[in-house]
């Protein structure tokens, strides 16, 4: 048996546990409201399977991607935000920023983004 990994607070978000400002949900995905916005409109998407990262990902979760894609395209649109553009971000890992063990999408817009990448 795999070792299992700690619970992340998304897992608690996921089952209702911490409140949150959410967007969309079905039996596969929750989007909501980032606690800390980087930009005027940011959301997170994530899949309610316990996924750690993109680098973890298995190729039966390929298109729970798509389908968590699609979610932030609609989001987009609905938010109008869609015709000007965003951005849609995943970390990956330490070097990549990510702080959250459970795979997420970034969706950021509403304002042009800088892109403030480069090594620390
Ligand atoms: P990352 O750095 O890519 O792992 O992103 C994790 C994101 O989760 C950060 O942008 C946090 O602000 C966000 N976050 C952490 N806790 C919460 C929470 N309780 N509600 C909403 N967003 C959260």
């Amino acid at each position: 048996m795999p070792k299992r990994m700690a619970e992340t607070v998304f897992q608690k978000i996921i089952r209702k546990e911490i409140p949150v400002d959410i967007l969309y949900e079905d039996e596969d995905i929750l989007a909501f409201r980032d606690i800390h916005p980087l930009a005027p409109v940011h959301v997170l998407i994530i899949p309610k399977k316990e996924i750690v990262s993109v680098a973890t990902l298995e190729d039966e979760d390929v298109p729970l991607m798509g389908k968590m894609i699609r979610v932030a395209r609609d989001i987009a649109r609905d938010l109008k935000i869609s015709e000007k553009g965003y951005k849609l971000l995943y970390r990956v890992g330490e070097h990549g920023g990510q702080e959250v063990q459970h795979i997420h999408l970034h969706l950021l817009g509403g304002a042009r983004l800088s892109e403030n990448i480069h090594p620390l």
